[in-house]
């Protein structure tokens, strides 16, 4: 059987991934860091994942600890998602995101060459696409300039996964994920906090009145993705071997068309401010799939409305109610 670990995997993306694959005939070895009391959000998720699956604690930050952890385990693929994410806290705590993000990844790679693990699935992301991008990203644009610094880190994990590709042998995959949304979405993200806003009667902020698109990707696309790409990966014998895709719906929505959905499922009426963009976001985002369709054969099938409706669905259920 082969063994897997997951770093994240209390996490948005992770928690999903961990319910997915407990069902498959991997052996899944799964570890985040326990989040501060004052995150609530993710202190309800971390429990809620703990009651059905075992979380093994490991601050990615702790070179030893992850030294320990793969090293115990020798798992025969590494899926790492752990990171600090959203772009507004990379602008206010870069410690944190250096860290974590390139000091962390280092710490997982650099472990698994020790260890002897070859294969690496990797969370970039879109934000590591320039704002002088075309309208539609592909794999092969220049990638030199990130309006963020979250995605400059983000960039690093790519340069250093081709590094060890290519320098010790290693088979490693970034998945450059497309505004995920979904059941357990992460509190910073706009589908939360528009929830949020909406059921207790509070205005909602709107940059460019709306106008600002994402290729909104649901979660549970995301997670067919990355287990097509597991088993792709896990049975092939690749060496020497650094790719990068993207993995988003192919079709992106206004924030507008975003809230007006989420307004729509919650039967109330939004209050909208405006303000403009911050200079630090893409005006858009919409991820060419062509290579990943190509490479795995990665069809996303969740429309925005189908996506959104499991998202409120899981709102007023869990979150509106507790
Ligand atoms: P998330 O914040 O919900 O999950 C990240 C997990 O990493 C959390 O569970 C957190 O506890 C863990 N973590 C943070 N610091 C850690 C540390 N020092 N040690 C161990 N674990 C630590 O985010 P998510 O939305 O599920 O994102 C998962 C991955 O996908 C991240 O790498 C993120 O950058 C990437 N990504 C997400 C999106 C999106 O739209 N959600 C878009 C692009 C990229």
């Amino acid at each position: 059987m082969y063994k897997i670990v997951i770093t994240g995997a209390a996490g948005f993306i992770g928690s999903h991934l961990l319910t997915t694959f407990s069902k498959s005939n991997f052996q899944i070895i799964a570890t985040d860091k326990t989040p501060p009391a004052t995150e609530l959000l993710r202190t309800e998720r971390f429990k809620f994942v703990s009651t059905n699956h075992t979380i093994i604690e490991c601050d990615i930050t702790d070179f030893k600890a992850v030294q320990q952890l793969i090293n115990t385990h020798k798992p025969d693929l590494i899926i790492h998602l752990a990171a600090a994410t959203g772009i507004a806290e990379s602008l206010t705590n870069p410690q944190l995101y250096f860290d974590t993000n390139v000091v962390g990844f280092y710490n997982v790679i650099e472990s698994a060459r020790q260890a002897g693990v070859k294969k690496l699935i990797y969370a970039s992301s879109s934000s590591v696409y320039p704002a002088n991008s075309p309208s539609i990203f592909t794999e092969d644009l220049k990638t030199d300039n990130q309006l963020s610094f979250y995605g400059s880190t983000k960039k690093t994990n790519e340069i250093l996964a081709n590094s060890y590709a290519t320098n010790f042998g290693m088979n490693c995959i970034g998945l450059r994920f497309f505004t995920v949304y979904g059941s357990w979405v992460r509190s910073d993200m706009a589908g939360f906090k528009f929830m949020n806003a909406l059921v207790n009667n509070q205005p909602i902020t709107l940059y460019n009145d709306g106008n600002v698109y994402r290729d909104f990707t649901h979660v549970n696309d995301i997670v067919r993705g990355i287990q097509l790409m597991t088993e792709k990966v896990i049975n092939d014998n690749q060496a020497n071997d650094s790719r990068l895709f993207n993995i988003g719906f192919g079709n992106p929505n206004s924030i507008l068309e975003y809230l007006n959905q989420i307004a729509f499922c919650l039967n109330v009426t939004p209050t909208i401010i405006t303000k403009p963009l911050p200079v630090n976001e893409l005006i858009s985002t919409h991820a060419s799939t062509a290579k990943l369709v190509h490479y795995i054969d990665y069809k996303p099938n969740t429309t925005l409305n189908a996506g959104v409706t499991e998202m409120t669905n899981w709102f007023i259920n869990h979150i509106k109610k507790s």
